[in-house]
């Protein structure tokens, strides 16, 4: 006989066994006073300072933003109804899917109901369209990624994380004439590095392969007007397909691609994971238009955004704290346990008011356990300070190393 119950206890006791077990934190956002939020404990409730959100700039309660899904829960109701094909395909679809396009500079966009989804659904789908294709995947690709390739069944290889000579010598032993994918990311999340994508660019163009970059951390956040680390650099018109997501620094729900009309009809087409769901609520659609919208012209938010993350690092290095060499808004800490990475954790909850939680395996490699600060304009010097004296206390009762091996 098998014992189901069993097997899922002796389950959840090996990742415990491992310091990994994952304990979410019962939190209430407040708004109009983000980045504080309710906590819920096992001692009743409290205050805390939310220092990892991916709510990049607060746009989770923008007041053009919540009034935009006001009006349209007012006028349209709560959901969509159905799948795209079947009565889900609102107005508020439609106008989404045009200033996502705009926003990336792009024939059309294809709205999906998260940024995973779209990322397996998609790239699972391409290899079905493209016969024989080779995908070549960035060892550091996100799980949603790394699902849809292997979804797609077709054959990959993978390339050392951001190497684009390691890249080259993968494409230089491929027929010329056959369909190949570079899968890659803009701004890594848990290192904040950012891939040299005008030199992948070069590659697929030198090698005819095809680029899917995946901007979900760079979408609202950079380029002139919020289209990411490519329109950044310049490079968007070189890169075949955009993916992003509504629910990071957009603060909504959401993902989506971009790409030409041809590439966008294709996956609207065949993509299981688009076609039989139910369509986002036209309410996060309304949400979402407002949130591109007003990024779109909100450079003075972007420049705020990272001058929080500059100042943020700088001052954990004055205080000797080992900050990891991050280019981007993203602010990891060095810890490299994951026993005492959770405790880090619970000592700046329980005693400091501080919310950041631990980044353990499997979403980082095992010994590089880290806390990922993610300062945003609503985080002032004040905030800052508080952290710091408090990472410091704790530093000092933990003994924890002062560099980031
Ligand atoms: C969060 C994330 C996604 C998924 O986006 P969701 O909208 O949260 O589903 C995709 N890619 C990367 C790199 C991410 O970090």
């Amino acid at each position: 006989m098998v014992d189901y119950e069993r097997a899922f206890d002796a389950a959840v006791k090996a990742v415990k066994a491992e310091g990994r077990y994952r304990v979410f934190a019962d939190l209430e956002r407040c708004k109009g006073r983000f980045p504080q939020a309710t906590y819920y404990g096992s001692d009743g409730e409290k205050e805390v300072t939310v220092w990892c959100s991916n709510d990049y700039l607060g746009m989770g309660q923008n007041e053009h933003v919540v009034n935009g899904m006001k009006t349209a829960i007012d006028k349209v109701g709560v959901g969509a109804g159905g799948t795209r094909n079947i009565a889900g395909t609102t107005h508020f679809h439609v106008m989404l899917e045009e200033e996502l396009a705009d926003l990336h500079e792009k024939e059309a966009a294809l709205l999906f109901t998260s940024g995973y989804v779209g990322n397996e659904a998609t790239l699972s789908t391409l290899s079905r369209i493209l016969p024989d294709c080779i995908i070549l995947s960035d060892e550091l690709n996100h799980a949603s990624m790394i699902q849809g390739i292997r979804g797609g069944k077709g054959p990959k290889l993978i390339w050392r994380h951001n190497d684009v000579e390691h890249l080259e010598s993968l494409l230089k032993d491929l027929p010329i004439d056959k369909p190949k994918i570079i899968a890659f990311e803009s701004v890594y999340s848990m290192d904040g590095d950012v891939a040299p994508i005008g030199a992948i660019c070069d590659l697929a163009e030198k090698y005819n392969a095809f680029t899917y970059l995946d901007e979900v951390h760079g979408v609202g956040l950079y380029g002139y007007k919020g289209g990411g680390v490519a329109q950044r650099d310049g490079v968007e018109h070189r890169i075949d397909l955009i993916e992003g997501t509504l629910g990071k620094a957009f603060g909504v729900m959401g993902g989506y691609i971009a790409g030409s009309s041809n590439l966008i009809d294709a996956v609207r087409s065949y993509a299981s994971g688009f076609i039989f769901t139910t369509a986002l609520s036209p309410v996060l659609v309304a949400g979402a238009l407002e949130s591109v919208r007003f990024l779109k012209k909100a450079g003075d938010l972007r420049d705020q955004h990272q001058e929080r993350a500059a100042r943020m690092k700088a001052i954990l290095r004055e205080a000797g704290l080992p900050v990891m060499p991050s280019v981007s808004h993203i602010v990891p800490v060095f810890v490299g346990d994951p026993v005492a990475c959770k405790e880090v954790s619970d000592r700046l909850l329980d005693e400091h008011n501080i919310y950041v939680q631990p980044i353990n395996y499997p979403t980082v490699p095992k010994g590089t356990e880290r806390l990922r600060f993610t300062p945003t304009p609503l985080h002032t010097d004040q905030h800052m300070e508080q952290l710091v004296q408090a990472l410091d206390k704790v530093w000092v009762e933990l003994d924890l190393k002062r560099v980031a091996a």
